[in-house]
């Protein structure tokens, strides 16, 4: 089983304060042979507030210098998790072309209302039992989601946690399923997979294991073939947690690789 975890971030991310060197070294406690760093750019942040760039000279630094101290022990690979594309496709394209060559992976993230609500970020909207509103999250995260895959998906290599609303409504009680929205999820699913793109399976810390053996298996029917998994950790303690399981269920799904890339192409890994 090829260990990899493409999807972490460190102290380049506003809610980080991990050293990448100090990530770099749980990996390969953890076992990993691959962790890419995906510290965030949200074209519009937590407030709503729209952003235009992304402190490039900052993550490239650290990441030449963790990837020469970590040598043969683990494939160090500069991804970027960018938020809201659909929001800013002229910055997104700007912020992807000054990664260069270096960039190897883009994740594709909706973490905003976008045109309403503010813009805020989802986990700022206190769902407080309001059904009405969860609904909104998923359905205005699906449109721009639809927006992605199929205007700009040159700016994003996999589709990040598409369960992301369902992160915070879940928290407050609210029963709301990925499940209630099949058809539009599965129309995604084969724009992502007509076009060569990924899914991302998103353990969340090894704390969402149950939303993605239903999901891997729509994007399975859908053509997909591609699929990424990532951890999303914040610190060197949640490293890893949950990428066994997660390639199981990616293997339980009848897909027999798992992803990761290079210079935003795909390298398969049979599982
Ligand atoms: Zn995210
Ligand atoms: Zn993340």
């Amino acid at each position: 089983m090829y260990l990899c975890d493409i999807h972490s971030h460190s102290k380049i991310s506003p809610d980080s304060r991990a050293e990448l060197s100090d990530m770099a070294r749980a990996a390969v406690s953890a076992g990993l042979r691959e962790l890419c760093v995906t510290d965030h750019c949200d074209l519009l942040d937590l407030d709503g507030n729209p952003v235009t760039a992304f402190d490039w000279p900052a993550a490239k630094e650290q990441y030449r210098r963790v990837k020469q101290e970590a040598g043969a022990s683990l494939t160090l690979r500069l991804g970027l998790e960018l938020g809201s594309a659909p929001y800013d496709p002229a910055a997104a394209r700007d912020i992807l072309a000054q990664g260069g060559e270096e960039l190897d992976f883009v994740l594709g993230s909706l973490h905003n209302w976008i045109g309403m609500e503010g813009n805020r970020d989802l986990c700022t909207s206190g769902f407080h039992g309001d059904l009405a509103l969860s609904r909104r999250a998923v359905e205005s995260t699906l449109d721009h989601t639809w927006t992605l895959v199929t205007k700009c998906a040159d700016c994003y290599d996999s589709l990040a946690h598409i369960v992301y609303p369902l992160r915070y409504i879940h928290q407050e009680g609210i029963s709301l399923s990925i499940g209630d929205y099949e058809d539009r999820v599965r129309t995604i699913f084969k724009e992502v997979a007509k076009t060569d793109h990924a899914l991302e399976v998103n353990v969340y810390r090894g704390k969402d294991l149950d939303s993605w053996p239903p999901l891997l298996a729509w994007f399975k029917e859908c053509g997909g073939r591609l699929v990424t998994v990532g951890s999303d950790a914040h610190r060197p303690a949640d490293v890893a947690l949950g990428i066994p399981e997660g390639l199981e269920m990616i293997k339980a799904a009848g897909l027999d690789c798992v992803t990761t890339y290079r210079q935003r192409k795909p390298e398969l890994h049979k599982l």
